[in-house]
């Protein structure tokens, strides 16, 4: 086995895909180098999510295929939110593993590979207590154009469905300095498009003295010269304030879309949830967004069938999204995460209740999507370019975060361009270079 490679397989969100930027880059720097089979690895990592059962699984599963690798000179290693949550139980059930590190440790990344290096059969990174980000200026992305910069890690929230707060800790922000130094960088080696992450951006706080909220951050990084595009993800409705809006009035780099999370329709829902705002009070928000001067595309997240959600309780989610007719929106089946209050409430919804709402809620949102995307055809959109397709049509990105894949010219991966917009799909459009 040669000595110092490394695989890293990713599963789950956006920030996990960003800390395995990190990851790799801090082995890179170490000397590791990187390579495309775990069979080719002397390492082989696995950053995991444990948002649903099934991506759990998946991992324990991946780990078995290679139970008979124990003993060879192969060294395992579970990170992320599954490591955090099961912890030394890893070991248990997959005896061949000699890393569990959560996300909180990875700043100890380093001390934990000379560990190994050095024959540690067992090192582990599982302390929650932790005021620091994982910063390192060696990620390395895996995008030429589009880069994430992680602003706030953790959460403080306790939404009753949510294993975040338990496997992702209390949040830490990073210094307004660090983010818009990070920004400079990106934008000095030819990145014109960034996206700021965090489980909860809204409650990003600067902890320098300079003490910025969210929004006046968020001015600032599109203020960075050579940024074309800048958006954020996750917001919480409860934080989610007026001067974000104000700031994309301002400021034309950042996209015409906001990705606000509302889960549920029904405030009985929401109030089990403990997701600290009224149907009410998240209208508001979306009030503030169709009132900007641009028209602002609004996507959201939505749970069918947590514990309790009557009928009435569904028909008000289809309801919302008749009112504010979401450009897009990931539904999920309520699915019971171990570590969640959510886990101990009575009156399951039945799996195929679960499943027949999930597929009128896919069909009502299709239905809102077409209508939405039709109502684009003949107009002229500015794409960034991110590749092409099987048919042979370039795929471009609209500032509000529509896929526009068309013909016609010869752009350069990254390039931005005015599209013509010819044709509709729910999930796509289609045109010509103009
Ligand atoms: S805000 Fe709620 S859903 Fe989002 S990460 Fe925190 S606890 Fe989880």
């Amino acid at each position: 086995m040669p000595a110092k490679t490394f695989y890293l397989e990713t599963f789950g969100c956006q920030m996990n895909a960003h800390d395995s930027e990190k990851v790799s880059g801090t082995l890179l720097e170490k000397g590791y180098t990187r390579v495309e089979t775990p069979e080719e690895a002397g390492l082989v990592l696995y950053n995991t999510c444990s948002i649903r059962d099934k991506a759990e699984q998946k991992v324990y599963h991946r780990l078995q295929q290679f139970r008979r690798e124990a003993g060879r000179g192969k060294i395992f290693g579970v990170l992320g939110c599954v490591a955090q949550q099961e912890g030394e139980k890893i070991f248990e059930r997959a005896p061949h593993v000699s890393l569990v590190a959560g996300s909180a440790s990875y700043t100890r990344l380093p001390e934990m590979l000379v560990e190994l290096e050095a024959g540690s059969r067992r090192v582990t990174g599982l302390s929650l207590e932790t005021e620091e980000t994982f910063d390192t200026p060696f990620a390395r992305r895996d995008n030429p154009h589009r880069a994430y910069i992680t602003i706030i890690e953790g959460c403080d929230k306790s939404c009753s469905y949510c294993v975040v707060p338990f496997t992702r800790g209390p949040e830490r922000s990073r210094s307004s300095a660090s983010v818009l130094e990070e920004a400079a960088r990106l934008a000095a080696s030819g990145y014109t498009d960034l996206q700021l992450l965090g489980q909860n951006v809204n409650s990003y706080r600067d902890p320098s003295p300079a003490g910025w909220d969210f929004a006046t951050l968020l001015a600032r990084v599109a203020e960075t010269p050579g940024i074309r595009r800048v958006r954020f993800t996750t917001s919480h409705p409860r934080d989610f304030v007026k001067a974000i809006v104000e700031a994309i009035d301002d400021h034309p780099v950042l996209c015409d879309h906001v990705h606000l999370p509302v889960q549920s329709g029904s405030d009985r829902v929401l109030e089990r949830m403990q997701r600290l705002y009224t149907r009410s009070e998240y209208m508001c928000r979306i009030e503030w967004m169709k009132n900007a001067r641009r028209s602002l595309a609004i996507t959201t997240d939505i749970i069918v069938g947590f514990p309790g959600e009557t009928g009435e309780d569904f028909e008000q989610t289809l309801a919302l999204l008749d009112e504010v007719e979401y450009d897009s929106l990931f539904s999920f089946k309520y699915s019971p995460r171990p570590n969640t209050a959510a886990m101990a409430m009575a009156d399951p919804v039945p799996e195929e209740e679960k499943t027949a709402r999930l597929a009128t809620l896919v069909e009502k949102q299709r239905a809102i999507q077409m209508r939405k995307n039709s109502a684009l055809v003949g107009s002229v959109q500015e794409v960034m370019v991110e590749g092409r397709n099987q048919a042979g049509q370039w795929i471009g990105r609209t500032s509000q975060n529509r896929v526009l894949n068309f013909m016609g010219g010869s752009p350069a991966m990254g390039a931005y361009l005015p599209v013509r917009v010819m044709r509709a799909g729910p999930n796509s459009l289609a045109g010509e270079a103009t």
